[in-house]
This record gives C-alpha cells, sequence and structure tokens, in this order.
C-alpha cells in the first residue's frame, strides 16, 4: 500500500510530488504526458507564457526547480487601465536589467517549466511513471485503488487529483462541478515590437474583453492573451498577419509602436470551473482539477501551486503527529483553499464583466476604483501582496520568513 499517489505531473502535480518528497515521503507520479525532449522545447519558442507570482517562484525554488529553468522574463512593472475611460494603474516600475529585488514575478513559457519539473522529478522521485493512462480510480476498503491502462494496480492510502481541468480522478470520485461559460475566448501568439518592453507587464480592458501583453523574450517580444466574445475570436483568428497586426496596433493605441513580427495565432475557449469538494475521505484534488478561473489575472497556476502548498503543509503536520492523510485534515486544506479560491475566481468574473459594460454609470464606478487604488499607496501595496501569493505561503511552513 502506498503513502501517495499523485495523478497527473504538470506544475502543480510536479510541485506537490516534490514538497512531499523533499519532507521524507514516498511518493508515486501518474502521468499521462511522456518526457518533453529538452533540445526541442529549448529550439522553439513558445507564444504564450505563465505569469508566475513570487510565491510561486518562491515554492520552485525550494524544491530546485528553479534553478533549473532554462529561460524566463521577470516582470518589474504593471500598467492596467481602460479604453473606454481614464482609470489607470501603475505598480512597480520599467527597467532596462531588473534586479532580483525589483522582480514582481516572471514569465515563463509553459513547456519550459514543464522540463524543469520533470527534470527534478526524475532525478527525485523514485517512483514517476510517464506514458500512463489511468483508468480507473476506485474506494477500497483501506484508500483508494488505481488502475492503468496496462491492467496494473496501485492501491493507497491517499490519492491526489492534478489532473488538469478535465480530471479524470475528480470525474471517478463523482464529484460535482460547477462550470461558468464565459462565451468568451483567447486568442494566443507572440509579437516583435518596435518599442521595448521595459519588463512591464500592460493589460488594457477594451469594450470586447481584456488584452494583456506579457514580456517574454529579448527587449522587443511580447506574448499576448486577447480575450474576447467567441464570434470575434474566429474573425480576427482568420485575418491575415498585416490585418492582425493593424487591428492589435489601433486596439493597443500604438503603445509598443509598430508591431513588426507576429507567430501564428491559437485561441483557447474561456470557461470557469469548482469542483463542489477539493477533498474525500483519502482524496484531495490540486490545481484545474480543483478550479480554473479567467486567465485575465495570469494566476491559474499560481492558485494551483498554492493548493499544493497548503496541503502538502497540513499533510506534514500530520506526519510529524504520527497520522497519515486524516479526513479531518483534508477538510481544513478545502476550508482553507476552496473559500481563497472561490474569492478570486468570483472577483475575476465580476472585473471580466465589469470591464467590458459599457454602462455610463459602471465605467464610472470602474475607472473611480482604479484611481482610487491608484492614488492609496498603502492599498496599492496590499493589492500587490495579495496577488504576491505570499500572504497565503507565509502562513505555511514555505514562508520565506520561516527560511
Ligand atoms: C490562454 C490561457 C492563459 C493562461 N495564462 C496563465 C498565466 O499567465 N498564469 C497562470 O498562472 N496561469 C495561466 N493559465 C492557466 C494555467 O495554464 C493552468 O492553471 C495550469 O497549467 C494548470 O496546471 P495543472 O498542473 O493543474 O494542470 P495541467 O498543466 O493541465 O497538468 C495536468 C497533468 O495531468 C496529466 N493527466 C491528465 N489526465 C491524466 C490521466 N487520466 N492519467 C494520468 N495523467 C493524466 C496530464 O498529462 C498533465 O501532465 C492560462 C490558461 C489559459 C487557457
Amino acid at each position: 500500500m502506498k503513502d501517495v499517489v499523485i495523478v497527473g505531473g504538470g506544475l502543480v502535480g510536479g510541485l506537490t510530488a516534490l514538497l512531499l518528497q523533499q519532507s521524507g515521503v514516498n511518493v508515486t507520479v501518474l502521468d499521462a504526458a511522456p518526457i518533453l525532449d529538452a533540445d526541442k522545447v529549448l529550439a522553439t519558442t513558445n507564444p504564450r507564457v505563465l505569469a508566475l507570482s513570487k510565491a510561486t517562484i518562491q515554492l520552485l525554488e525550494t524544491v530546485n526547480v528553479w534553478d533549473k529553468v532554462a529561460r524566463h522574463m521577470p516582470y518589474t512593472g504593471m500598467h492596467v487601465w481602460n479604453q473606454n475611460g481614464y482609470g489607470d494603474i501603475e505598480f512597480g516600475q520599467p527597467t532596462t536589467a531588473p534586479e532580483r529585488s525589483q522582480w514582481l514575478g516572471s514569465m515563463v513559457e509553459p513547456s519550459v517549466l514543464n522540463l524543469a519539473i520533470q527534470a527534478q522529478m526524475q532525478q527525485k522521485i523514485a517512483d514517476y511513471r510517464t506514458c500512463v493512462q489511468v483508468t480507473r480510480v476506485e474506494k477500497a476498503v483501506k484508500g483508494w485503488c488505481i488502475t492503468l491502462a496496462d491492467g496494473t494496480q496501485v492501491q493507497t492510502k491517499l490519492v491526489i487529483g492534478a489532473d488538469g481541468a478535465n480530471s479524470f480522478v475528480r470525474e471517478q470520485a463523482m464529484i460535482k462541478l460547477d462550470t461558468l461559460a464565459y462565451k468568451q475566448s483567447a486568442i494566443s501568439c507572440a509579437i516583435k515590437t518596435q518599442q521595448p518592453h521595459l519588463h512591464v507587464a500592460r493589460q488594457i480592458f477594451l469594450p470586447t474583453g481584456p488584452l494583456a501583453f506579457l514580456p517574454m523574450k529579448d527587449d522587443d517580444w511580447v506574448s499576448i492573451v486577447w480575450t474576447l466574445p467567441e464570434d470575434h475570436t474566429d474573425e480576427y483568428i482568420k485575418l491575415d498577419d498585416d490585418a492582425f497586426k493593424t487591428l492589435l496596433e489601433k486596439s493597443s493605441l500604438h503603445m509598443l509602436g509598430k508591431i513588426i513580427d507576429v507567430t501564428p495565432r491559437a485561441s483557447f475557449p474561456l470557461k470557469a470551473r469548482a469542483a463542489e469538494h477539493y477533498v474525500q475521505d483519502g482524496l484531495a484534488l490540486v490545481g484545474d482539477a480543483a478550479h480554473v478561473i479567467h486567465p485575465l489575472a495570469g494566476q491559474g497556476v499560481n492558485i494551483g501551486c498554492l493548493d499544493a502548498a497548503v496541503l502538502c503543509d497540513a499533510l506534514l503536520n500530520d506526519k510529524a503527529r504520527g497520522m497519515w492523510a486524516n479526513l479531518q485534515t483534508l477538510r481544513r486544506y478545502e476550508h482553507i483553499r476552496k473559500g481563497q479560491n472561490e474569492a478570486m475566481m468570483h472577483s475575476m468574473s465580476a472585473i471580466g464583466w465589469l470591464e467590458t459594460t459599457t454602462f455610463t454609470l459602471l465605467v464610472w464606478l470602474r475607472n473611480f476604483g482604479l484611481k482610487r487604488v491608484q492614488n492609496i499607496p498603502q492599498l496599492k501595496d496590499q493589492f500587490m501582496h495579495q496577488a504576491s501569493g505570499l500572504n497565503i505561503l507565509n502562513k505555511t511552513r514555505y514562508s520565506c520568513t520561516k527560511n
């Protein structure tokens, strides 16, 4: 009987496995994905980036993954404003050569990050199985029984579902899912701009939805995430490159000058999903398996990493007391993280709606909100502290104040 089996070895599953392993827990990781080919990953630039918070970077440092990340782009400033009004807010500052103390976070290509996580798991997790498909997850008399596509069965006291938005573990445990279709999609691609990004992440709220410019490589490449109503997405995806560049320049008010180059565009449907429960007896969900939020705040993976930290902290507290995967402990994890994640999810949905509205009163309120935060430094600091995730991380053993 295993102590813990983690289904899914993406960022959140990998982080959970490494946090437990470094505290002496024997972990099994089952992942359907293959080991990435490092040469291939590093030879191509993924046009999509993840905006990692300070807390996520700190967690990746804790498990020695961060120094394996082959490339990333720190950001030292954030600028958010409304096209439809005068609301405008800035955090941090632009810079040409960011020092670590100035970082607000960093942008990483998902494949580059997965490469680093996989490399560390290959070194540290003795039972790390890739290219395995989990086909059944059943409650047994004691713990859970997991069946793989080749018929192998694994018995475990605790199963952690870190298997993404379409979680099979969640489905097998019959945990209900609330889904909110935003009727929006996001277009993502990389662009080369005339003016340098100066390590500033920019987001404009257009009447159709937010458009984000995220610094990604060199001084003049940014990744864009453009949230649009579904019919606009289809139309914009079909445009030829020149027409798309012109539209983007106009929509962004030529903020970074001319757009010189653009990579092929991809689109993602946007849905918010929330599992009704994060835990059952001997089972816990983390990351996208438990919740999927709007990408406008770039927080999806960051809140997943905080799930990993809070769950591991609770499990390791139990272990120190000679217990393991106590249902009360799992419920405490659910209580802490579900509340925090749902608050984030609802505020994102509300912002998404508020920012696309053209009702005059709401436009005024929205601008007033941005201006108010911009003009009160303490409010800005508080906002940044929350966005960094450190307020939550600092309540666990992974706090930088406890290192
Ligand atoms: C357009 C867009 C932009 C985004 N931008 C950001 C951003 O800027 N910042 C941010 O933080 N987040 C962002 N996100 C969200 C982020 O990508 C996700 O939150 C994150 O990838 C989820 O990580 P995860 O480990 O929970 O799941 P995943 O990365 O989906 O990993 C799941 C793993 O489970 C494995 N698996 C699945 N099923 C099985 C099975 N049956 N058996 C075995 N293994 C299985 C898969 O192989 C995979 O390795 C964005 C999302 C979108 C769509």
